[in-house]
């Protein structure tokens, strides 16, 4: 919260919504006009797109604008420290909603028009998702979601490959990329299984890339030690010397419980 004096005289209560733009996110202001105890301006930063001002009533959107702007390296600084923080997955798909990707925050604008079905656009840190008018705004939610889901499935299945057969080259004792499964698990971000095959959480792609590396070589040391033994970490930490710190990200990022 931060909160910035000024001189106020009484006026109505309103309620004002509007978007501002920062950087390259779309900021949605909800600005309560306070008549009576309402004396300076108070900014609350809700989460990396969502702004709560109160200000007193004699201000106009105008006004509450310009001083935004006025403030848009405290902002910065604001929605920054919060998108440091891991994004859990909401599971929203409304308009300007924020979902995380490779340990960044990604926002979700809803593009409305003459659309025939739902579809998703654009690369990280925007994406587009196109939207029917004619949808009903319930029935469009959980069809974006529904899109989001396959969208991060179809960036999962190309980056896990890629990042697998990247090991695969700089790991002498492993002449083939062993098979590779993808599954949404509750309880784990990865597995390997007796027949030699790897199971990635799919999930993985939500976390920063150094954790779904770190979560790789795991899984690919456990195809010469299936125990956590200590040849195991040995093992392990001849590949990747800080897996510890790469574990511990990870171990911020919550396994999801749907
Ligand atoms: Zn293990």
């Amino acid at each position: 919260m931060c909160v910035f004096h000024s001189a106020a005289s009484p006026q109505a209560n309103r309620q004002e919504r509007f978007s501002l733009q920062l950087n390259t996110f779309t900021l949605d202001c909800q600005v309560n006009y306070s008549a009576r105890r309402q004396r300076s301006i108070a900014v609350r930063v809700l989460d990396p797109s969502r702004l709560r001002v109160n200000a007193p009533g004699h201000y106009t959107q105008a006004q509450v604008r310009a001083f935004l702007n006025s403030r848009q390296r405290w902002l910065s600084r604001q929605i920054a420290s919060l998108q440091a923080r891991p994004c859990p997955w909401s599971g929203h798909c409304r308009d300007n909603s924020l979902h995380p990707f490779l340990g960044q925050a990604v926002q979700l604008r809803w593009h409305t028009g003459n659309h025939k079905r739902v579809r998703i656009s654009g690369t990280p840190p925007t994406l587009v998702a196109h939207v029917p008018a004619t949808l009903p705004v319930a029935e469009t939610e959980a069809k974006v979601t529904a899109c989001l889901q396959r969208w991060y499935r179809q960036q999962a299945e190309a980056l896990f490959a890629q990042r697998l057969q990247h090991w695969v080259d700089r790991i002498d004792w492993l002449q083939q990329p062993p098979v590779l499964k993808l599954r949404r698990m509750r309880s784990r971000w990865g597995s390997c299984s007796s027949r030699g095959h790897i199971t990635l959480n799919t999930h993985l792609i939500q976390t920063p890339p150094e954790c779904l590396d770190y979560v790789i070589v795991h899984e690919l040391c456990h195809l010469r030690e299936m125990n956590h033994g200590r040849a195991f970490h040995a093992l392990q930490a001849g590949i990747l010397p800080d897996w510890k710190t790469r574990k511990n990200t990870l171990t911020a990022f919550p396994l999801p419980d749907h």
